[in-house]
């Protein structure tokens, strides 16, 4: 019987995008104080999906009066308390009600992602989805079992020292993950109390937009959970310069956080956490015992989900004594992976998001052969027939950490290896790069382990491993990749005030 449902299923996929439309609720207007409404000037943003170049939807494209509008309906929802002053054990219950309501319509959201974004079905399904609703469940059980402080004050006093809401949140978030980096933002911000707007990418509005109607479903009170789709500078930016919003929280390149940090000095001083861009370093060193592990982690940790993962390992340091043994493996892998239909849920690399991204990423290629490294795998655009974006998995050979393609975040299926002779030079060279995201090392010496998890300078570092972590453990960057930490009871810091209250008993 399991098997029959489970064919039956897998029939039902659907396989081209226009009969995935059919299966999916496209909302498109902004959702500000609980209700659909379509921006004030009327104009809308075209989606297609990447699949195949199809239209898909015209979306609301917001502007500074729509931003007003949704930030006085947020400031309104904050003054009113409903959800501020709910007990935390309230707010848990409708958390966890919303993560049932996202779980019973997962299979909706996993496709509307995959149409947006390309991005295959069988990843949508099996990690952005369940780990959106992870999140939320994980803030919801966080909220009743964190206690506030009593500081050690002298008997004819009470200190208490407590968090509070910081009141109006605005989000601004990327394309790669639409759902899950929004999940790590409005999912503590909404636990701890606070009034939220999002401003999700304007490539991949859909998915969020289904969310909040979910949200509402769910008994999220009106003007709490407010979604405003449009593009950076016509939506984004006067977020980010409103001064009544308290806490501007971004993920996306480290150009756009420079800007926003911008607009918060210039407006009111609103607190800002930045998730930004990375480069990263993953060592291979000579005594690594298991080749094999460290080449499938280097490949997977590039190629997953076309490379357009902040996280990915796209300088890969080789020590030289294994450097053509180790490359052979990860160039074969490279080219046995072919792009293909992200529909179909056996495919495991799929299309890039949109056109500017094809030609940005295909532009990096042709630098990377021009400044003379040497094209191992891949380098060139796939499945042009479709009418998507897709684009063959990538290794560099001969790559110097000087060249454009060592340097600069591609956000593609590229690979730069890099080769070292000693630790010191491969932990240097890791290290010298603008980002701070994530580094990694493989070895089977417990002395270069400790080593190197030390001395990289990096927010996650893993060792004998790519892409450890999970909700429990903080995520963020040194340097330009950002500050500010989501996942984890740390997220709570951005969504929160620290106050001290000095109560004086009588002397
Ligand atoms: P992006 O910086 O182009 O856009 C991110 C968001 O900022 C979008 O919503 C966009 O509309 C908005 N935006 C653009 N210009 C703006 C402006 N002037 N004012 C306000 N908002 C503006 O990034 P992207 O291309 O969507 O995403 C890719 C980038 O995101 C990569 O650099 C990647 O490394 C980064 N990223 C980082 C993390 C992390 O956690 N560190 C996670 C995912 C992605």
């Amino acid at each position: 019987m399991g098997d029959v449902m489970n064919v039956q299923t897998e029939i039902n996929k659907p396989q081209t995008v226009a009969d995935a439309r059919k299966i999916v609720s496209l909302r498109t207007q902004a959702f500000i104080g609980g209700k659909f409404v379509d921006s004030l000037s009327g104009k809308t943003l075209s989606s297609s999906s990447p699949i195949d170049g199809s239209h898909l939807a015209n979306v609301a494209a917001c502007d500074h009066r729509d931003v007003d509008r949704a930030v006085s309906t947020a400031r309104a929802a904050f003054e009113a308390g409903h959800w501020r002053n709910a007990s935390p054990n309230d707010r848990r219950k409708t958390l966890l009600k919303f993560a049932d309501t996202l779980e019973a319509n997962a299979e909706e959201l996993a496709l509307l992602e995959t149409l947006d974004l390309g991005k295959p079905i069988a990843n949508t399904t099996s990690v952005d989805i369940p780990l959106t609703i992870e999140t939320v469940r994980y803030y919801a059980e966080a909220i009743n079992k964190v206690y506030d402080e009593l500081g050690p004050s002298p008997s004819n006093a009470v200190s208490m020292i407590v968090r509070e809401p910081v009141g109006v949140v605005a989000a601004v978030t990327p394309w790669n993950f639409p759902l899950l980096m929004a999940a790590w933002k409005f999912a503590p911000a909404l636990a701890t109390g606070n009034s939220v707007i999002m401003k999700p990418a304007e490539q991949t509005s859909l998915s969020l937009l289904r969310v909040a109607e979910l949200a509402a479903e769910a008994g999220i009170p009106a003007g709490v959970f407010n979604v405003l789709p449009g593009d950076g500078p016509s939506a984004g930016k006067p977020l980010a310069l409103h001064m009544d919003v308290d806490a501007i929280v971004f993920t996306g390149s480290t150009a756009v956080g420079k800007l926003i940090m911008g607009y918060a000095a210039q407006s009111n001083m609103k607190r800002v956490g930045l998730e930004c861009g990375g480069k990263s370093p993953q060592i291979v060193m000579a005594d690594c015992d298991n080749l094999g592990a460290a080449a499938n982690a280097a490949a997977w940790g590039v190629f997953y989900d076309q490379g357009q993962v902040c996280t990915a390992g796209t300088r890969l340091l080789v020590q030289k004594d294994i450097k053509d043994r180790f490359l052979e493996k990860v160039a074969g892998i490279a080219t046995g992976l072919k792009p293909g239909n992200p529909l179909d849920p056996k495919t495991e690399f799929g299309s890039l998001v949109d056109e500017t991204q094809l030609n940005t990423v295909l532009g990096y290629i042709e630098k990377g052969s021009a400044e003379g490294a040497h094209l191992r795998a891949g380098g060139k655009r796939a499945m042009t027939e479709s009418g998507g974006f897709y684009v063959q998995p990538t290794l560099f050979d001969g790559v110097t950490n000087e060249m454009t393609i060592a340097r600069e975040e591609i956000f593609g299926p590229v690979i730069s290896a890099i080769e070292f002779e000693t630790l010191d030079q491969a932990l240097s060279i890791a290290n010298d790069s603008i980002y701070g995201l994530a580094a990694g090392i493989w070895t089977s010496n417990v002395n270069t382990a400790h080593i190197a998890g030390r001395a990289l300078r990096a927010g996650n570092v893993w060792i004998n491993c790519w892409d450890g972590s999970d909700i429990t453990t903080p995520f963020g960057g040194f340097k330009q990749s950002g500050f500010g930490r989501d996942r984890s009871l740390h997220a709570f810091d951005k969504y929160t005030e620290l106050k001290t209250i000095w109560l004086q008993l009588s002397n």
